[in-house]
């Protein structure tokens, strides 16, 4: 861990700033801020959490592994009777950003049990071992298309809890480890966690570590790979770019690209004097999925002519209809389901 002292004007504060390698004792914490009753449980925090890890030089790898970077982190803090519903829970989370994502192929998931060195009673481990082996026969009944595989990993548990984890396989047949979810029977009580049972008594809650994507940055390069650059138009970086046939089309190509922006899409313009063929190339080397080329014609007819990145040919349309397919294609799948809903 790197740690460093204020200076300048806020020396006098002495106060101590640190880079932090996981998010979990500061979620602990927050739990521990006021007092917690059963009837709080189950608290769930979630956040983007920034950590770092002094990884060796030799091991740093692109962005699959780098010494800063951000979890999609939570921890869940409930009563072991809630154990196996809020894994369900997170299963189904996973389930769906995965599929959002447009993973479609296997996945694994795994449970590791018990080490040979833990913390923790026998008790404790083989409750929630039970709770996880239910769960992961729920998960492996609702898996309807055989697409989920379950497995178990004996021993290859954390010292502290069980876990779960989802190994995810992309378009060329690669797996990768994303999510996990790690019940903890150390933390909450080293940290001094407890809340006050109905009967009122302390208890000590059982805490539920789980990532989705794991490490994002490691996410956008599996991301990269398995789409081989080639985003859907709403995850991809620029969505669309306005290009021009000759300068005549300069004009009406600034309305256009303004009108994208209004829109909500993220749009470039190309007014380039080069020719039209050498421009859809280029942009098409860099991914760009939607190309709106404009010129005399479509500034007289309010028109673009659409070319989609893999496909041959083009379409013209109605610039405000072309818009408008764009954002609705442009729209994130989980936004879409609330739209509907
Ligand atoms: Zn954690």
């Amino acid at each position: 861990m790197v740690a460093a002292q204020s200076a300048g004007d806020e020396a006098e504060d002495k106060r101590w700033f640190a880079l932090k390698p996981m998010n979990c004792p500061g979620h602990v914490q927050i739990f521990k801020h006021g007092l917690k009753s059963y009837r709080d449980l189950p608290l769930r925090l979630a956040e983007f959490g920034v950590v770092h890890r002094y990884e060796p030089s030799g091991a740093m790898h692109g962005l699959m592994r780098v010494r800063g970077f951000t979890q999609d982190d939570a921890h869940v803090f409930c009563t072991e009777a809630q154990l196996a519903d809020e894994c369900l829970k997170i299963n189904d989370l996973i389930l769906s950003t995965y599929a959002d994502f447009g993973f479609e192929g296997e996945l694994t998931v795994k449970l590791s049990t018990r080490p040979d060195k833990r913390v923790g009673t026998d008790e404790m481990w083989d409750h929630a071992e039970r709770v996880m082996a239910t769960v992961l026969s729920e998960i492996e009944a609702r898996s309807h298309n055989q697409r989920i595989k379950t497995a178990i990993n004996p021993g290859e548990g954390a010292f502290y809890g069980p876990k779960f984890e989802y190994v995810l396989r992309d378009a060329i047949g690669r797996d990768w480890q994303c999510g996990t979810t790690q019940v903890d029977f150390n933390l909450p009580e080293r940290f001094g966690a407890f809340y006050i049972d109905a009967d009122g008594s302390k208890k000590t809650p059982v805490m539920v570590h789980r990532a989705i994507c794991g490490s994002m940055e490691r996410f956008i390069g599996i991301l990269i790979e398995h789409y081989a650059g080639n985003f859907p138009l709403w995850l991809a970086p620029i969505q669309a770019l306005v290009t021009t046939i000759t300068s005549e089309g300069d004009e009406y190509a600034k309305v256009v690209a303004a009108a994208a922006r209004r829109a909500g899409l993220r749009v470039e313009i190309d007014l380039r004097n080069e020719k039209i063929n050498y421009k859809v190339r280029e942009h098409s080397l860099a991914k760009i999925p939607a190309l709106l080329v404009v010129g005399k014609k479509e500034a007289e007819t309010h028109s673009v002519s659409i070319r989609r990145l893999g496909s041959e040919g083009q379409t013209v349309m109605a610039t405000d209809e072309a818009i408008a397919a764009l954002v609705d294609e442009a729209t994130p799948p989980d936004v879409k389901r609330a739209q509907a809903a």
